[in-house]
Order: C-alpha cells, then structure tokens, then sequence
C-alpha cells in the first residue's frame, strides 16, 4: 500500500511534471501541437519504465499508449486520457501555469492533465516500492474533446482486453467524487429547405424555413424528459439571409443527452423521423448518438465499491456520482467492461477560465489510484 504520505513526498517530482504537461499547450484541432505532446509524454513514460508507442493518426493527434509489466498471470489494467484540451495555443499567455492560493492554475490543468501526471506517479511509486500489480496499460488519446473519433476503435480494441479501465477524467465538484455514470451524448444537424420569396410582394409565394425550424424547435421541446434525463438542446440555429425575404434555408445543431441505451434508440428514431409542417418545406436530419451511455452497472458498482474500501485504508472517503457530461469510459462500459471514471484531479472550472485543481488532493489521489491498481 503507497501512503498518503509516501505520495506526499513525491509531489514536488510530480508538480514538475504537470508544468510541463501543461506548457506544452495541445488544442485538439492542432496536430502538430498535440503530436508533440504525445512525443514528450512518450518519452516520459519510457524514462518511468514503459514500454512507449505512439498510435499515429492523420486527421487528429497522435495517441500514446504506455504498457507497463506486471504479474504476467493477471489480466491488464486500463487507465484512459487524453492530452487534448478545448484551449487554443497562446491561452498560456494570460492563463499561465501556477501554484497559488492552494490550486495549480493553467489550461487543461484539471481536464486532464493532472490525471495524466496522477497516472505517471501512482505507478512510478508502485515500482518504487516494488509492489506487485496487474500489467497497467495507459492510454492517452488526442480527440476525446471533439468525440475521439480516431480513437474510439484503439480505445474499444484495449478495453476488451482488460480486466477494469480506470479513467483519469477529473472528479465531481470538490471533493472528488468518482462517476459510476454518465449520460451518452448524441449530435444532430437539423437542415430546412423552404422557398425564398418578396416577404412583403408576394409572401404567399413563400414557405420559411426559418419558421418550419421553429416548428421543429417545438417538436424537440416535446422530446424532453427531465426525470428520466432525457435532454435535448437546440444549441445552434442558423437561416435566412435578409428580414425582408422569406427564409430558403435554416439549420440546427442539436446535443441530445440520455441515460439509458433503450434511451438512446428511442430518441434516435424520434429525431430522425422529424417530418416537415409545412409540405412545401424539407426538412433533412442527419448525426446520431456518438457515445453511448455508461449506465450504472453491477460491474460499474462493484470497481466503486473496492475504491471506496481502498480509500477508507487511506484514511480517505470517496463518493460515487452521476454526471451529464460524456468521456471515453461511456465507450469501455458500453461494451460490458468494468469502467470507473472521474479517478482523476479534484477541482474544478474545466474548460474555463478558472481551471484549477487543489493540491490538497493530489497525493490523496495518487494513493488511491495506486492502491487501486495494487488491488485488481
Ligand atoms: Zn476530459
């Protein structure tokens, strides 16, 4: 067992590290930003004892896997991340890194760059201390912002070759919580053909796509369900070109949240049998559900339940929590592997301008995440 005090004594090694993590800025939509971090971090995690490779992709990021040897008879362990954050290169310049106030500040600092260097010391003490584990596998993805789209198949492929993945997401509000669940999310555009015309000549000529989306707003209002967490939201909306011509073309982007898989078949159908009011308008819906729920499961529980006691060994307590927000877990626990997420930094302000983490939890979490591991 790695004390919280052992992790303690690491922490100034691992605060040196997250500087780094951090000052190497890595926005998903910049390849070259992102696929030097992958290199640094590759590196690192060799220097940690590792065996490195870099998963090379063209349209995003490069992905860094780092498989760590351990007792050769048990089945590995998964900790998932990611090295992209929604911060565009330059945000250091009035956002730097810092450790101030008992927070470490800086973009991507808690979402999750803090759960990567939480990774890296939790298991450069297990070695340390020559305590006996599973075989670890780490994953760190470049795309899990913009959906992991070249990820997802790498991330599904070591999953189902795991016993558990532990994902490095940060935890819930300020004490940490571990997420048990989380809801799956789904993307839809909504595309309105009408027919243009003179709004004040001959408005009968015309049929506005801007009004139809109005009808299909009203529609999607409909769909809404909030006691069984079945969200939708019109995020985007776009038609039209001047007031007085009646509106050939309107558009919608829509975010679709639920709970369930059952859930999430049903609000599919619903939202692609959308239909036009007006006949003289088309309406063309396109997208779909893009990660699927990570339900609250027997196997979910039972990884929570053997946190909470290694937690309680620690003289620590952790919560279990449901949240709204989507990460690769809902991937890895769709496909029936025990997930636990949220196993990452404690503190709060993600993707925006207060990011912080507390550094009063970053041995806690340390300790845990080791102890965890040591116990699979
Ligand atoms: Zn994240």
């Amino acid at each position: 067992m790695i004390t919280v005090a052992e992790a303690r004594a690491r922490q100034q090694e691992l605060l040196s590290d997250l500087k780094a993590l951090v000052e190497i800025e890595s926005p998903s939509s910049d390849k070259s930003a992102v696929d030097h971090l992958a290199d640094f971090l590759a590196a690192r995690l060799e220097h940690l004892g590792a065996d490195a490779q870099i998963h090379r992709v063209s349209e995003f990021g490069n992905h860094v896997q780092a498989d760590f040897a351990g007792v050769s008879e048990i089945k590995p362990v998964l900790l998932l991340g990611h090295t992209d954050t929604v911060w565009e290169l330059g945000t250091l310049k009035h956002m730097p890194f810092r450790v101030d106030d008992g927070r470490v500040w800086g973009p991507g600092v808690l979402d999750m760059k803090a759960g990567i260097a939480i990774a890296m010391h939790a298991l450069g003490l297990l070695r340390e201390h020559n305590i006996p584990h599973a075989p670890v596998r780490m994953l760190f993805v470049s795309d899990e912002e913009v959906g992991s789209h070249s990820s997802r198949s790498i991330t599904e492929r070591l999953a189902l070759e795991s016993q558990a993945v532990l994902v490095l997401e940060p935890g819930q509000g300020l004490e940490g919580a571990v997420k048990t669940s989380r809801k799956g999310v789904g993307v839809y555009e909504l595309k309105v053909t009408g027919v243009a015309a003179h709004a004040g000549v001959e408005p009968g000529q015309g049929a506005s796509a801007i009004h139809e989306l109005a009808h299909q707003i009203e529609i999607l209002k409909s769909f809404i369900d909030f006691k069984r967490g079945l969200t939708v939201n019109a995020g985007l909306i776009k038609g039209g070109t001047r007031s007085n011509v009646v509106a050939a073309d309107a558009w919608a982007e829509v975010d679709v949240r639920v709970k369930t898989i059952d859930d999430a078949e049903l609000i599919d159908e619903k939202m692609h049998s959308l239909r036009a009011q007006d006949t003289r308008c088309k309406v063309e819906v396109t997208g779909g559900i893009n990660r699927p729920p990570m339900e609250r499961t027997e196997k979910g529980i039972a990884l929570y339940r053997r946190a909470a006691r290694v937690a309680e060994s620690l003289g620590l307590k952790v919560d279990e929590q449901s949240t709204g927000g989507g990460s690769d877990g809902n991937f890895t626990a769709a496909l029936g592997v025990p997930t636990l997420d949220g196993l990452g930094a404690v503190g709060e302000g993600a993707h925006a301008v207060h990011e912080s983490i507390l550094v009063d939890y970053i041995a806690p979490r340390v300790a845990l995440l080791a102890g965890l591991i040591a116990s699979l």
